[in-house]
């Protein structure tokens, strides 16, 4: 049986695994101590758990589990990393490389580091979505203190060559941090073989409860020191302050552990969703798949319809299909995706492309009525398009 609307926008969000709201419960009305009350045991229940939350997302991503710093989210992250970093330079040249396809938690928070001084590398994609390496060494300079770059895009799935990048910030003893939010749990990550410093993750995109994310923080080879943002009691070695978010982090924690279990079942189970259904948009006339010659995430799929555009596509899939334009954060505009833009799309390509994705709870059916519905919509809406009409 089918229920309405499908959802494939697991790159937005996921649904919360019901084991991981199991397992959060007793926390909010039992175990609801705070983890830094040091003098009773509903401090050290919550202490346990915490830890118990860091050694389960460390080991996902091959860290140490005081390695984890947790936060609100991969915003939150990816701001402590950036301005962390720039803060404990203050007064010297600072000089950080990064890409213009990275997610506005990335990109916005360059600009404001711009405007206090910083210099800020932005390097150009190719049509595949790529960065050319050796544009990426050219750029290091002796003011360089960051390299950024994402695992993974959140618009296209598009994987970057990150052990690559990573060879190269160690041979030039540059500082490298990654968002990692669309990867972790989804395809390998391995922080010490990417040589990474810093990488920012998210619990809400690997099926685990919003408001909660962390940041990898390496403490050997290297050893990283960074500004703290949030200031007050002192939690989490100074780094980040405030009450820790327990429920959260167990259900993040529980996440990551279902993630790592279930990790290569399910790219075997979402590789041949994602191929079905590119196959069959590409029986449709005049349809791109954004980023396809790339390595790319199992999932995604990231198509542009032409003579078309987004909205009209979007709310006329709308009570069937739960699927979007791209990012979240940005949907609503009727800008074209920079991301699109970056990897040399014309602009109406850019604004013709509709995000698929798929997660956990997605089902064999639930793809074939996609393909159906899909094909069906877009051939009654050029019917009606002049753009399509008038083609030559
Ligand atoms: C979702 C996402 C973020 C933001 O994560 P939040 O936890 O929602 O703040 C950052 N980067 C990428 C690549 C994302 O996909």
């Amino acid at each position: 049986m089918l229920r309405f609307p499908i959802y494939l926008d697991n790159c937005a969000t996921t649904a919360c695994d019901p084991r991981v709201v199991e397992a959060m419960l007793p926390y909010f009305t039992q175990h609801y101590g705070n983890a830094s009350s040091s003098s009773h045991s509903f401090g050290w229940k919550a202490k346990a758990a915490v830890e118990e939350a860091q050694q389960q997302i460390a080991a996902l991503i091959g860290a140490r589990p005081e390695e984890i710093i947790f936060t609100s989210g991969a915003t939150e992250s990816c701001n402590l990393a950036l301005r962390g970093i720039c803060d404990l330079y203050a007064g010297a040249d600072r000089h950080i490389i990064t890409v213009k396809t990275e997610h506005k938690a990335v990109l916005d928070t360059c600009r404001e580091l711009e405007k206090s001084g910083a210099e800020i590398t932005y390097l150009d994609v190719d049509q595949n979505g790529q960065i050319n390496l050796q544009a990426l060494e050219a750029a290091i300079k002796p003011a360089t203190i960051l390299i950024a770059v994402m695992w993974a895009n959140n618009e296209t799935g598009v994987v970057m060559p990150i052990n690559e990048i990573g060879a190269i910030a160690r041979a030039r003893q540059v500082l490298f941090f990654s968002d990692a939010t669309q990867a972790v749990g989804k395809i390998p990550v391995n922080v010490k073989d990417a040589g990474l410093g810093l990488m920012a993750l998210s619990s809400h995109k690997l099926y685990g409860p919003k408001g909660v994310g962390a940041l990898y923080v390496s403490r050997r080879n290297p050893r990283v020191r960074l500004a703290a943002q949030i200031t007050g009691g002192g939690q989490q070695q100074h780094i980040r302050s405030g009450t820790l978010n327990v429920p959260g982090i167990v259900g993040f924690g529980k996440a990551a552990a279902l993630g790592r279990e279930s990790m290569q079942e399910e790219v075997l189970r979402l590789r041949p969703f994602r191929d079905q259904l590119e196959t069959a948009l590409l029986r449709i006339p005049d349809v791109y798949i954004n980023g396809a010659a790339s390595e790319r995430l199992p999932q995604v799929c990231n198509a542009s319809f032409d003579y078309l555009n987004s909205n009209e596509i979007l709310s006329a899939l709308n009570k069937d299909l739960a699927v979007s334009s791209g990012s979240a954060c940005t949907s609503g505009s009727l800008d074209p995706s920079y991301v699109l833009k970056a990897m040399q799309l014309p602009d109406a390509r850019a604004k013709a492309a509709i995000r698929f994705s798929c997660g956990r709870y997605t089902t064999a059916e639930e793809i074939d009525h996609t393909i159906r519905f899909v094909t069906d919509t877009i051939g009654t809406l050029r019917k009606s398009s002049p753009a399509w009409l008038l083609r030559d």
